[in-house]
């Protein structure tokens, strides 16, 4: 690399001929850039390891051209895709599954690398991305196979059926938190529903989604290119992604970028599927078992160092049992540190500017009224931030209403299960929601306002190919995962038959002969009335 261009949190572009400054090598995290580097021809993008700086791999960033060209490589490619067997493209998927897991050893030390995230977490997201890939493969057949419709009274001589045709080309835009299942969530998807795909991952990740769709190649060699390619840079050409005539886009990353998308979209009509951010919160009910609530909400707020979309960032728990439940939460806590180690529970904060939100939202806690029970402003370091636990902050503060996307969660007591409900509800987020109830779990939980509740567990629908995934409001809307994920990459065709004509009794003519509206009524006067 010659010289940079301009630098992101966690990423360098550089313009391959540009002179000047020296690349980045640890030391304190840069300021966020714009996102328009690293769209000029010529770019390569450095992801940097986010515990200490160092370069993790060089990538060739994409253009303007590139990627019209890669839209246009899968869309020639598409049609003989989609003319494969179902049970074809479901092999290619298997092949590539079992391609991953025999190497995930390497994968897993990729993604610790490049996200921060520890070994063991790692190897769990591509434990859940396999799952994910084998629901789909396993059930793509029966899920979008065309159905056989009643044609209705008036239609009798005639047979119809729906089939589920793919839509052409899908953008998938993906952020870094899980750099390797939040992307798989729509890939895997969309492939095995005959369309091709274009990746844009994050620009903070981009090597572990070179590595995954690389692995879709060399599991299947014998497949022609641009069924599923990837296209690498920031914003700006996610952006692009978005202008370049796809047929559909899957987001995932935060609600601002969400609505940008979307109004970007509109320009062509191309419709999206946007998974974005949350706030979610758990409430724990008076007949909680504490110990237990304690245990998911520990792990809940603080995998990923909380920077999971579907994290736990809010606790709403009855006064009969709160201080059972925070002491068993200080229990849990107990010993639990962030860092680069193996024995670490969670990593570097992948984006560095994500630090500034938590710093803030800590800020906003402590003038609120918050108590720290865990942690406080001292917990914000540059690169690693201890774990953070508020008691009764104003419902106000920005440390409840926006996401904090880092390893804090905020406890509010209530007196009453009405109240939490409210508190609970009372969000412009709406991912997904957990109870905690001996008895009223499920009573509670058809209560919440989420694309996904949870009862006496948190978070473990993620990790279900048949469960659907997604947001409400401010989370998005759309869903991953599931017959329903399925059905995001296809659109309903109704093919209609006349079987046979009935001469004389045609509804559907200029020439009806006289006496057919006079029975039609009859016959609708015994189905009607
Ligand atoms: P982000 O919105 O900053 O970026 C996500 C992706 O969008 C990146 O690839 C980025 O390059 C691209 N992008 C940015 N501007 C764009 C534009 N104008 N046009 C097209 N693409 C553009 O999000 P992030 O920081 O990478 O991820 C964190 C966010 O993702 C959090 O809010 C989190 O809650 C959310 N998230 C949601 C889910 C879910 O399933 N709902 C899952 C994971 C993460």
């Amino acid at each position: 690399m010659t010289g940079i261009t301009g630098l992101a949190n966690g990423v360098e572009v550089s313009a391959a001929n540009a002179a000047g400054a020296s690349p980045l090598e640890g030391g304190p995290a840069p300021d966020r850039q714009g996102d328009t580097v690293g769209s000029s021809p010529n770019s390569v993008l450095n992801s940097l390891n986010p515990a200490d700086g160092a370069v993790v791999a060089t990538l060739d960033a994409d253009d303007v051209s590139s990627v019209r060209a890669k839209v246009a490589r899968g869309r020639q490619t598409q049609p003989w895709w989609a003319g494969q067997e179902p049970s074809a493209r479901a092999a290619a998927l298997g092949a590539w599954r079992r391609h991953i897991w025999a190497r995930h050893a390497e994968l897993a030390d990729l993604i610790h690398a490049e996200n921060g995230k520890p070994i063991d977490d790692a190897i769990i997201e591509i434990a859940l991305t396999v799952e994910h890939l084998q629901w789909a493969e396993t059930h793509a057949k029966k899920a979008l196979a065309s159905r056989k419709l009643n044609p209705g009274a008036l239609f009798a001589n005639h047979s119809a059926r729906v089939e589920y045709v793919p839509l052409g080309v899908v953008g998938v835009i993906s952020p870094w938190n899980y750099p390797l299942y939040a992307p798989n969530s729509g890939v895997s998807a969309a492939l095995v529903a005959g369309n091709t795909v274009v990746l844009k991952p994050s620009e903070y990740t981009p090597a572990v989604a070179r590595w995954y769709v690389d692995a879709f190649a060399r599991a299947n060699p014998q497949l022609p290119p641009g069924i599923l390619q990837i296209v690498v840079g920031d914003g700006a050409i996610g952006a692009e992604v978005t202008r370049a005539g796809v047929d559909k886009i899957v987001f995932t990353g935060s609600t601002a970028t969400g609505r940008r998308i979307m109004a970007q979209a509109a320009e062509t009509l191309t419709p999206v599927l946007l998974e974005c951010g949350g706030k979610d919160p758990v409430i724990v009910a008076a007949d909680a078992d504490p110990a237990a609530a304690a245990r998911a909400v520990a792990w809940g707020a603080f995998t990923n160092g909380g920077q999971t979309c579907v994290g736990v960032e809010r606790v709403y728990v009855l006064r009969e049992v709160r201080d059972r439940f925070i002491d068993a939460l200080l229990h849990e806590l107990k010993g639990i540190r962030p860092g680069a180690g193996r024995g670490a529970a969670y990593g570097a904060m992948t984006m560095p500017s994500q630090v500034d939100v938590v710093r803030r939202h800590v800020e906003a806690a402590g003038a609120a009224g918050g108590t720290f029970l865990v942690g406080g402003p001292e917990s914000v370091g540059e690169r690693f931030i201890e774990p953070i636990v508020v008691l009764d902050a104003d419902e106000d503060s920005a440390c409840v209403r926006e996401e904090t996307f880092g390893p804090m969660v905020t406890i509010k007591t209530v007196d009453t299960l009405d109240e939490a409900v409210a508190l609970a509800n009372d969000s412009d987020y709406a991912l997904s929601a957990s109870v905690f109830s001996r008895r009223s779990g499920d009573a509670i939980a058809a209560r919440l306002r989420a694309g996904q509740v949870s009862i006496n567990t948190v978070i473990a629908f993620a990790g279900m190919g048949s469960a659907p995934m997604g947001g409400v409001g401010g989370s998005g809307f759309g869903r991953v995962h599931g017959v329903d994920g399925l059905h995001e990459f296809v659109r309903p065709r109704s093919t209609v038959k006349q079987d046979f004509g009935v001469p004389g009794f045609d509804l559907i003519t200029l020439r009806r002969a006289s006496h057919v509206l006079p029975l039609m009524k009859r016959v609708l006067a015994k189905r009607h009335s």
